[in-house]
């Protein structure tokens, strides 16, 4: 049976990169019928971040990511200690001041394997590789014993990681051939740039998942779009949801070249997900978001919510669209507005097409367009469709805003 994990360092924040890295496995744990588990990689005490883990969890949660199980490795030394003393009494380790070095047998030759990614072979020489530490004087760990011990003992099955991890993996299957236990599947996933060509990272100002949250993206808008990173379903479609994910996801779909994460595109992506989510589910998404919108009549809200969305990107976006329609235009009153007073005061049939067709006329008539008007009423050259909400308004709200 598939099982895989993801195995994160409580270093700093998760980036798009990082959660990446979660979803393929959790996908393919589904698509498989798998398991998948999260790995706690606190063993470098030095670098640890307060916080990180927990925003680690927090980012899984809010993208409807679970695990069946979590292991946390700086609770298991005894067995890290165990393993490495295995490799000094058979003449594999030599311990010196405290400390334990793996003895790399520069006459093995070639080490390679097939990476599931690409299905490719890469390889090695063993007489590249120095002798390297396994066990710190600390008692802690390396990165390397500490994955290969919990890869064996948690019968990891197949390991996605980043394709960074490539140079440490002759590494790795040296020491499983020294406990003389199975090599698991390596795939090595393609990096994720930026637009500018370089990859991203917390260095680089990589944003964090929870600052997409923060900036009224939607967590499925962001997990689709995070999967496109590297996979391609057949057919290239590109709205896909979770659920369709877990059945169709495969490691041979994935791409060696790498990704590009492209914000403006994301920032689409989201758009169509606001699109086709239901009124009073979005409603309740941008209450959470926005608290503040609490003060504005339910029922007016939701309606708002229907000529909201196909101007909306985000979240966030839909305060501001509202805003002006809710309070008060701008004291200042313009030539436009004060016609547009006259000529909606003699509408009777209070519609959205006698309305579009009465806003339509007059701009005809004064030779004006659509932007003239949104700068007069609201003093930017575009917002909401007008007509729609005027309608939603009614006529009484809309002559005492106009006024
Ligand atoms: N702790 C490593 C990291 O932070 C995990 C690498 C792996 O998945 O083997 O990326």
């Amino acid at each position: 049976m598939v099982k895989v994990r993801f195995a994160p360092s409580p270093t700093g924040i998760l980036h798009v990169g990082g959660i990446r890295t979660a979803l393929f496995n959790y996908f393919f744990a589904k698509s498989s019928g798998g398991s998948f588990v999260l790995r706690n990689e606190d063993t470098d005490q030095s670098r640890k971040v307060e916080g990180s883990l927990e925003a680690t969890i927090e980012s899984l949660k809010w993208l409807g990511i679970s695990w069946d199980d979590m292991v946390t490795q700086s609770e298991r030394l005894a067995e890290y200690q165990k393993y490495a003393q295995e490799l000094v009494d058979k003449g594999l380790a030599r311990e010196e001041e405290g400390a334990i070095r793996f003895i790399v047998d520069k006459n093995q030759g070639t080490i390679s394997w097939t990476d599931a990614v690409g299905n490719k072979e890469i390889s090695y020489e063993s007489e590249n590789i120095e002798d390297f530490i396994i066990l710190k004087a600390d008692g802690f760990p390396t990165y390397h014993l500490a994955k290969v011990v919990d890869d064996h003992l948690m019968e990891i099955t197949h390991v996605l990681r980043g394709e960074d991890w490539i140079p440490s993996a002759p590494k790795h299957i040296m020491l499983y051939k020294a406990f003389g236990w199975d090599v698991p599947t390596f795939a090595h996933l393609p990096n994720v740039m930026g637009t500018d060509g370089k990859k991203l990272s917390k260095r680089r100002g990589a944003k964090s998942v929870l600052d997409f949250r923060k900036e009224g993206y939607l967590a499925q808008a962001l997990l689709n779009y995070l999967m496109l990173l590297g996979w391609s379903p057949k057919n290239d479609r590109e709205i896909l949801s979770k659920d369709e994910m877990e059945k169709i996801f495969s490691l041979e779909n994935v791409n060696s070249s790498p990704a590009i994460f492209d914000e403006r595109k994301l920032q689409w992506m989201n758009g169509e997900y606001i699109r086709i989510t239901q009124n009073s589910e979005l409603k309740s998404q941008i209450l959470e978001f926005d608290p503040g919108l609490k003060d504005i009549d339910e029922n007016l809200l939701l309606a708002m919510i229907e000529p909201a969305k196909t101007r909306m990107k985000t979240l966030a976006e839909f305060g501001v669209l509202i805003a002006p329609f809710m309070n008060d235009l701008p004291t200042e009153k313009s030539q436009v507005r004060k016609d547009l007073y006259e000529v909606f005061e003699k509408i009777e049939n209070w519609d959205k097409e006698t309305l579009l067709n009465n806003i339509k006329s007059y701009l005809d008539e004064k030779n004006l367009r659509f932007p003239d008007i949104y700068e007069a009423l609201i003093g930017v050259r575009a917002g909401l469709p007008l007509a729609d909400v005027f309608e939603i308004l009614g006529k009484e709200r809309t002559l005492i805003l106009l006024k």
